[in-house]
Formats: C-alpha cells, structure tokens, sequence
C-alpha cells in the first residue's frame, strides 16, 4: 500500500475502535462506611468489607477501568470506565485502601474519590490530615471536597466559605488540586452551581443513575451517584455499573 493510504487506513482503524469503546453510560457510585455495621448510625450506609471486596473484584475480573476526575477525559477512551466515591471522609475508608492493595495487579489499579468535610478532618471516626496525605499519594485516592461544615448548600448563608475554605484546606494537606465536590444530600439549585463552578470542574449529586453525556451546560456540574447500600446485592451491583 501506499504510505497515504497506510495512514489513512490506520487512521480509520483507531477511528472506529475507540468510537467501538467509547461508553454510554460512566456509573459513578457513593459509598459512605466501608465496616462491619455495629449498631450505630443508618445501616444502608455501611458496606461490609467482604461485601466491597468482592465488588470491587467484579469490576477488576470484568475489564473495568476505574478513574477518578483527574482523569475524567479518560471516560471517553477506556473500557467501561467506572468512579467510586465515598462521602464524608470517614476512617474506616483506610479498609478500602487494604483491599485496593489486595486487589491491585500490574494491568489494574484501583482508584476512587473521598469527599472529605474539611472541618471534620481528624475527628473521631474521621480520616486524619495524616490519613489523607497518605491516601493521596497512594496512586489510588483522589482528595476532594464535601464542604467546610456539611450544610445542606441550597441554604447556607456562608455558601462561598464552604466551597472556597474547603478547597482550600485539602488543597494543603494534600498538596494536589481539588477539582470537585459533593454537595451535601446531594442538594443543589442555580445559585449553589453558579457558586461552585468559581472553584470546581466537577459537582456530584445523588441523583440515582449513570452519566450519559447530553452535551448540557453544567451537565458536569450535576453529576449523578447511584448509592451502594449494607443490602445492595452482588446481581444488583453489576446492574448499576452496567456501561451499555
Ligand atoms: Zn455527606
């Protein structure tokens, strides 16, 4: 062949095959407790550790690609791309780290997005400033914001603090940029998205349901999460996370 249509060809391969891949759908899912339930608290937002293990299994023994914003681009060019999150920053997502690590081979890393609450960082059942550095520089944790104080944003006085201080203060810890955040109860309207697209790419809702790009304004910064609940079963997860 010709040099010309060599590259043409070529071009028209990779064309083809990454339109083939491209996703429909990217599942972003919210965990909160990642523990055994002790009788403390709404047992719907711990996951077992057995239980989150052998989720994050399927994903890995399924071809999944797990990302976090940083790498939010990457959602149009991977193979099933899939976000974890868990909210609120609570100490018992070093369980989590423990079983990426078990989990993590040479062609899959694990990765995922803590929400932490700047101001609750270091109380007790919380993630220390230790913690999120540590978790940080794993290569497998994103740091991110869920607020100074945890308000319901769509009627904090002090809405611009939140957002601001929040980044802010994880931003030091951590030493990397804080690109998104999750609002609390997912609660958001005109003026909490107008606010946060000052300091934020991204804003995560819990708004049930899959990513499907419509091309909107803001679409990212509506982001929905799909809940993993203590009684969210193995045939319901792969449900959720399903990518056609
Ligand atoms: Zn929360």
């Amino acid at each position: 062949m010709k040099p010309l249509i060599i590259v043409m060809v070529t071009w028209m391969v990779l064309g083809f095959s990454d339109a083939a891949i491209a996703a429909e759908r990217v599942p972003i899912l919210v965990y909160h407790s990642i523990a055994d339930f002790a009788g403390h608290g709404q047992k719907e937002l711990y996951v077992t550790p057995a239980h989150f293990e052998m989720q994050m299994r399927y994903l890995r023994d399924n071809g999944y690609t797990m990302l976090t914003f940083e790498s939010w681009q990457e959602t149009e060019h991977v193979q099933k791309p899939i976000l974890v999150t868990f909210d609120d920053g609570y100490k018992n997502n070093i369980n989590a780290y423990k079983i990426f690590q078990r989990l993590k081979t040479d062609k899959f890393l694990p990765a995922a997005t803590i929400f932490a609450i700047s101001d609750f960082i270091g109380w007790t059942n919380r993630l220390t400033a230790g913690d999120l550095k540590v978790l940080g520089n794993s290569g497998m944790f994103s740091i991110q914001s869920h607020t100074v104080t945890h308000p319901d944003l769509t009627k904090a006085a002090n809405l611009e603090d939140e957002l601001k201080l929040s980044k802010q203060k994880i931003e030091n810890i951590t030493g990397k940029p804080v690109i998104a955040i999750s609002y609390p109860y997912g609660n958001t309207n005109h003026r909490v998205i107008q606010q946060a697209k000052e300091y934020y790419l991204f804003g995560l809702t819990t708004t049930p349901g899959p990513f499907i790009k419509k091309g909107l304004k803001e679409e990212y910064l509506q982001l929905p999460r799909t809940y993993i609940k203590y009684s969210t079963s193995l045939d319901e997860f792969k449900k959720i996370v399903q990518t056609e």
